[in-house]
């Protein structure tokens, strides 16, 4: 590799102050950091620890935080136990030992034109050295009392250069994320020195999208970031920065977006008509105006070519599933077919009960279950294949090889978070040849993992959103207590009365070691045990992963007809048990759930018009497992949930289970900048709005900016 020319003249800081160029063009962005002075070889390697190795990553490498050393004073106007910025000349420079702990101390007298005061530093005996009489120094410390009258106790200094600037001392100091090898001091000086590059910065925002906006340019962002007048403007040169980020998201994710609708074409489905009207007169309920909502968004998807790819979002119980059997109606009726996959055998086999009570004669509805043989499988599959099957259940059995749709117009994804990303879209690259033209289906993606609107937006913002909120009318909140061991025999009395009153209760046992085996056989001694022990007088059931099929199905339609009391289980029954007659539930170490899972399971209950109980049970917790379940007592709306847990757990997670090739965030914060990622979504909108391939001139900058953000991952995107 040829040595990297030296951008300021080489050397380290002595001689003639070094004189950077003024434009940053992406080749200088692009130079080592061992072309800045000051940095060697050795310093190089520290710096790469921390993943800085161009110009362009250190200019990046934005401040933590910021100290406001703003306040600044005339030693005369010091005032004991005061923390403050002072200027002055040194004298009487010195080193001496104290006399108990022997601790090594660097003394001088510093003066101002108000006064003279004695500063004191610790353990810094080589500053004897570096200091002489006579030079101008900025001190940043405390004024304490002493035994021989006050001394500044000084936590940072720096020596005045001719200029009067200082960087470490007064006005407000950024502090940057640093290494054992490399001190928040050194990035700081080095910072500075790039002042001069950060104002010429490019900035990828259209000049009349930053003026409308009324947003600074990129480089006095940076600039303000840096080398801030006030906190105020560093906060402002922070949203500017971050805004920009999200924008660069945001459009590349409109991008993919627009790009696999571009490829595809669904069929376009007629004005609904007699078939979904009777389903819809059949309900026992009024629908919510939320599931209105949906079905308007829903029906306007239908209707296009352009093919649905809709997020439904709606906490346990909101009432997700008739909006899912109309979105596949929609299918059927048009004489097409729908399929409706879900993650569990359990959750797939009650929602074929569901579809046998409310779509009996309006679609042939068939489960694809496990548990039919190799004959009735095959008979299934070939009914599928014909298209006398309108109406496709199951799990991700849908998606094996051997599954042939004949005219798949509508597909549905239930607890969508439950399936791995592949698995979710596997429905979505079928296509076939409906209503004679080769089409894709539409798909719904439904989950009761409530995400903030705004991270749904980050995370699937290649899908659109709805969300049904609240749920229908008749529900109670779920009343939660957090009941400590010497509670627990009360707790075994509380729930023996609610089963007198003919209630139900759910006994939820932990996954132990990830094995479902050992949970598996945990759930069931402890059947046995609350059976003999403190619910002898009721029905005790046990339902875990290891059951076969049919097991399973049977202890939940004995379950549901009342005559198991007391279902033991493991957290197989997180998602979709419907039995509303089951007014409480406890669950053994609930600190080993997370607030996710805990809501979830809570959402068992309380799905009838009783009042209804969350009794969890918890040994000795993490701070971090605590506020999760004081958070489960605080609330039960699901939405609040997903956002304590996203601040308990932080966004990392969240982000790394979508495993989109999405750029890192350097300084957008999810959890913080909500709003900023709204209005990141919209500038995008309008931005390729005028200009969808961004293949306009004034939005050069920007285009490119997007190909260095996304890398060679979404490369692609941007040439048609
Ligand atoms: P989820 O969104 O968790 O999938 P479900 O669709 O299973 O919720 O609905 C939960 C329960 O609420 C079901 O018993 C369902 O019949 C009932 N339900 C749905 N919509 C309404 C409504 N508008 N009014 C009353 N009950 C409703
Ligand atoms: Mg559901």
């Amino acid at each position: 590799m040829p040595a990297a020319p030296q951008l300021f003249g080489g050397g380290r800081f002595t001689g003639a102050p070094p004189r950077p160029p003024f434009f940053a063009t992406p080749a200088v962005l692009d130079q080592p950091l061992s072309s800045l002075p000051g940095v060697g070889p050795t310093m190089a390697r520290r710096l790469e620890h921390l993943g800085l190795i161009r110009i362009g990553d250190l200019i990046e490498h934005y401040p933590r935080r910021y100290e406001d050393f703003t306040q600044r004073k005339r030693i005369a106007d010091l005032l004991l136990g005061e923390e403050a910025t002072v200027r002055g000349t040194l004298a009487h420079v010195r080193v001496e030992r104290t006399a108990r702990r022997g601790v090594r101390l660097t003394k001088a007298l510093v003066a101002d034109d108000s006064g003279m005061m004695e500063a004191v530093w610790f353990n810094q005996p080589y500053l004897a050295d570096v200091f002489r009489e006579g030079m101008t120094v900025s001190l940043r410390g405390v004024f304490k009392p002493g035994r021989r009258g006050p001394t500044f106790v000084v936590k940072a200094h720096e020596i005045l250069a001719e200029s009067g600037e200082t960087v470490h001392t007064e006005g407000i100091v950024p502090v940057y994320p640093a290494s054992e090898e490399v001190s928040a001091r050194f990035l700081r000086t080095l910072l500075r020195l790039l002042r001069p590059l950060m104002r010429g910065t490019p900035d990828p925002l259209p000049a009349a999208v930053r003026v409308a906006a009324r947003l600074p340019t990129r480089g006095d962002a940076l600039l303000a970031l840096h080398v801030p007048r006030s906190l105020a403007q560093a906060a402002q040169a922070r949203e500017r920065l971050a805004l920009e980020e999200l924008l660069l998201m945001q459009l590349g994710l409109l991008l993919h977006k627009r790009r696999t609708e571009a490829q595809v074409r669904a069929v376009a489905l007629p004005p609904p008509g007699d078939l979904v009207r009777r389903f819809l007169g059949r309900l026992p309920f009024r629908l919510t105006p939320y599931q209105e909502q949906a079905l308007a968004d829903i029906e306007g998807d239908l209707r296009s070519a352009r093919p649905m790819r809709r997020l439904l979002q709606g906490d346990v119980g909101s009432g997700k599933t008739v909006v899912a059997l109309y979105a596949l109606l929609r299918a059927v009726e048009a004489g097409a077919q729908g399929a409706f996959m879900a993650p569990t055998e359990t959750l797939a086999e009650q929602h074929m009960e569901t579809i046998d009570g409310l779509v009996s004669g309006l679609a042939q509805a068939e489960l694809l279950s496990s548990r039919l043989t190799a004959a009735q499988r095959r008979d299934a599959l070939a009914r599928v294949a014909s298209g006398e099957t309108t109406l496709v259940v199951g799990t991700h059995a849908l998606i094996q090889g051997d599954v042939q749709f004949a005219r798949l117009a509508v597909a549905v994804v239930d607890e969508q978070h439950r399936f791995g990303v592949a698995q979710r879209d596997e429905l979505a690259t079928r296509t076939a040849s409906v209503l004679g033209q080769e089409t894709t289906p539409h798909m719904l993606y439904m989950t009761a993992t409530p995400i903030p609107r705004t991270l749904a937006l980050t995370i699937y913002g290649d899908l659109d959103v709805t969300v049904i909120e609240g749920s229908p009318a008749g529900r109670t909140p779920v009343a939660t207590r957090l009941v400590g061991e010497e509670k627990r025999a009360q707790g075994y009395e509380f729930v023996r009365r609610q089963l007198a009153k003919g209630r139900q209760a759910y006994v939820v046992c932990p996954i132990i070691d990830e094995s479902e085996t050992l949970s598996a056989s945990a759930a069931t001694e402890e059947a046995a045990r609350l059976q003999a022990g403190e619910f002898r007088d009721y029905v005790v059931g046990v339902l875990h992963g290891q059951m076969r099929p049919a097991e399973r199905a049977h202890v939940m339609s004995e379950f549901k007809a009342g005559r198991i009391d007391v279902l033991v289980a493991t957290s197989v029954i997180e998602v979709g048990i419907d039995v509303p007659n089951a007014t409480v539930m406890m669950i053994e170490s609930a600190e080993r759930f997370g607030l996710a899972q805990l809501h979830q399971l809570r959402g068992r209950v309380g799905r009838g018009t009783a009042k209804s109980y969350c009794l969890l049970f918890a040994e000795t917790t993490t701070r971090k497992a605590d506020a999760r379940l004081k958070a489960m007592l605080t609330t039960t709306n699901g939405f609040e949930l997903a956002d304590r847990d996203l601040e308990i757990r932080g966004e990392g997670q969240l982000l790394g289970a979508r495993q989109s090739g999405l750029p890192d965030l350097k300084i957008a914060r999810l959890t913080q900048d909500r709003a900023l990622i709204e209005r990141a979504r919209r500038l995008a909108q309008r931005i390729l709005t005028d200009d969808p391939d961004l293949s306009q001139p004034k939005n050069a900058p920007l285009s490119d900016a997007l190909q260095a953000a996304f890398g060679g991952e979404l490369a692609w995107l941007l040439k048609a």
